[in-house]
């Protein structure tokens, strides 16, 4: 494809993405939902597109890093605030997601969110450091290594350039215009959900996999939670076979989206499997139980 034509696709995108933003002010709260798929929406355009390799790096770390911070602070006025046990929950995540990150090839300020919402089945990441993953992915995980694997994906996003492409993309267009980056800054979380091109997403789980492996977590964390995402596809995408477990109508949509943005959980699950095989990793089958480790006691949190 010309990188002209791209060019245009990728305005088109990005016009989709603010009209879901105008969109999603004007209608009032009670119908997030509508917001949501128009940026899916967005998301399938997006990941028709050929992948745009950037071989240079017009922005910085520390000017990635501040876009991160700034996109952050703003969206984290838009999430209420954590009850005690979701706080002990989100100091878990942080433990095991820093775990990882000490160990990706950019030492960048990784940070790790959970937005409280239980209907919310996704993770995702922003330029710079800031990963954030659902309630309803964590309601979802069994083991900590699936936990690590699913978090040192997001965290490959970041490391493999994924999050600030999209970023350096607009800026280039631009000669690094303020006003993009200030625009981009506007752009809702959702556009940062809808996951990336499908050699990203298998790069991220690849480049997550050995993360996770690295930092002594089981390569089998990524199979099972692929294997689970192959069994809710079947049961709410495909509907090939009726649920086991009832999920709500919010968290299904959210988990539609989720299907749509990524590459089908068979594929991400053959690809598991073949690296195992490849590294001979056949015994390392061993999992740490899902274990947030911190109680309440008088309101606060101890170890
Ligand atoms: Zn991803």
């Amino acid at each position: 494809m010309k990188r002209s034509v791209v060019f245009v696709a990728f305005f088109l995108i990005l016009g989709f993405a603010l009209a879901g933003l105008y969109w999603s002010q004007r209608r009032p709260k009670s119908a997030p939902v509508s917001a949501n798929a128009i940026l899916n929406m967005a998301a399938d355009a997006q990941r028709d597109l050929s992948r745009i390799p950037m071989h240079f790096t017009l922005l910085s770390d520390e000017q990635e890093i501040a876009i991160g911070k700034e996109l952050a602070a703003r969206y984290a006025t838009q999430t209420r605030k954590l009850t005690p046990e979701e706080a002990g929950l989100e100091k878990y995540v942080t433990r095991v997601g820093n775990t990882v990150a000490l160990r990706a090839h950019r030492h960048l300020p990784y940070t790790f969110t959970v937005l409280p919402d239980h209907n919310m089945i996704n993770a995702f990441s922003l330029p710079g450091g800031p990963v954030y993953i659902g309630e309803g992915m964590l309601d979802l995980m069994m083991s900590e290594d699936e936990l690590a694997n699913v978090l040192a994906h997001e965290v490959e996003h970041i490391d493999h350039f994924h999050c600030v492409e999209r970023v350096q993309l607009e800026a280039r267009l631009k000669n690094l215009n303020l006003d993009v980056l200030g625009a981009l800054l506007q752009i809702p979380l959702d556009f940062w959900e809808a996951g990336y091109h499908k050699d990203e997403e298998f790069e991220a789980d690849r480049e997550g996999i050995y993360l996770a492996v690295r930092s002594g977590y089981s390569p089998y964390g990524a199979v099972d939670t692929f294997e689970r995402f192959a069994k809710l596809h079947d049961e709410y995408a495909i509907h090939a076979q009726s649920p086991e477990e009832e999920l709500s109508e919010l968290a299904i949509q959210s988990l539609n989206g989720y299907f749509r943005s990524h590459p089908l959980p068979s594929e991400r699950l053959a690809q598991a499997k073949r690296i195992i095989a490849e590294q001979h990793w056949e015994d390392r089958k061993a999992q740490k139980p899902f274990r947030v480790e911190y109680e309440v006691h008088n309101r606060e949190y101890v170890k």
